[in-house]
């Protein structure tokens, strides 16, 4: 099924935690894989199950892949990653993609969880291209919201179960997407919206972004779909 697929062979170099529901990996390859910004690679977990995940890398090419997992579920990819130590090798399929950035003078980003992964090179690019740029991050608790300070720009954050020492906006992403469209009624034609993660998240800043009458081809999206 995968044979005329281009494989890698890598092997983990680190497995740090981002948060308490996400991972940093970063996978050491043979050869230098290229990539575009929201690309992502076919890992086979445990050696031959296929789970996909996008490059969290800000340059291309590279020997040293990024990525960014969830492992907040049950599931085998997330159970098999969470822990895995440096030196396991891992063999993955070629970086394969169709969530494009496309250079515009107001990128605005959303995501929950580790869709942010493939957000980091396109926030990358977007600041390279001079683009305005907004990102808007979603999480369960405080506890989840990994440390983006590297990106150097200020991030809208909300969180759906807050402490009693939380400050920040509570509740969905759609929530402080929305108070920004709001403000932005004037430039809302001219914004290219990149949004990454959970179906049911998209699925909602979608309507929303319907609904506020945004084009279709100005709206950019990949569903983690299970
Ligand atoms: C283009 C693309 C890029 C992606 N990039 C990323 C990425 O960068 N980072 C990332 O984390 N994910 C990413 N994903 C999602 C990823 O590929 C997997 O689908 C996801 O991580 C779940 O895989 P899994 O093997 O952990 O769970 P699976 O084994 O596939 O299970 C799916 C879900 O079923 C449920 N489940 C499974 N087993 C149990 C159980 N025993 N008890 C209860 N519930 C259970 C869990 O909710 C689990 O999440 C991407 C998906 C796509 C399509």
């Amino acid at each position: 099924m995968f044979d005329s697929l281009k494989k890698h062979k890598g092997v983990i170099y680190s497995n740090k935690k981002l948060s308490n529901t996400l991972n940093h990996i970063v996978i050491k390859t043979e050869d230098y894989i290229s990539f575009e910004p929201g690309d992502y690679i076919t890992l086979f977990i445990g050696g031959y199950v296929p789970r996909n995940y996008s490059i969290a890398n800000i340059s291309s090419p590279s020997k040293n892949i990024e990525i960014i997992i969830n492992t907040s579920t049950p599931g085998v990819g997330a159970r098999e990653l969470k822990d895995i130590k440096s030196g396991v090798e891992i063999n993955f399929l070629e970086p394969f993609g169709n969530f494009k950035y496309k250079k515009n003078k107001y990128s605005w980003f959303i995501a929950v969880g580790s869709g942010i992964s493939p957000l980091i090179p396109m926030i990358h690019q977007a600041k390279i291209d001079l683009s305005n740029i907004k990102i808007f991050f979603g999480a369960r608790e405080e506890f989840d919201i990994p440390d983006l300070s590297f990106l150097d720009i200020p991030i809208n954050y909300t969180i759906t179960k807050p402490s009693d020492e939380w400050k920040g906006d509570v509740g969905r992403v759609q929530l402080i997407l929305k108070k920004e469209l709001d403000k932005n009624k004037n430039i809302l034609n001219k914004i290219y919206f990149y949004i990454c993660g959970q179906p049911i998240m998209i699925n909602h800043t979608l309507d929303l972004l319907q609904n506020n009458n945004i084009k279709n081809e100005n709206i950019i999206f990949e569903k983690y779909s299970l």
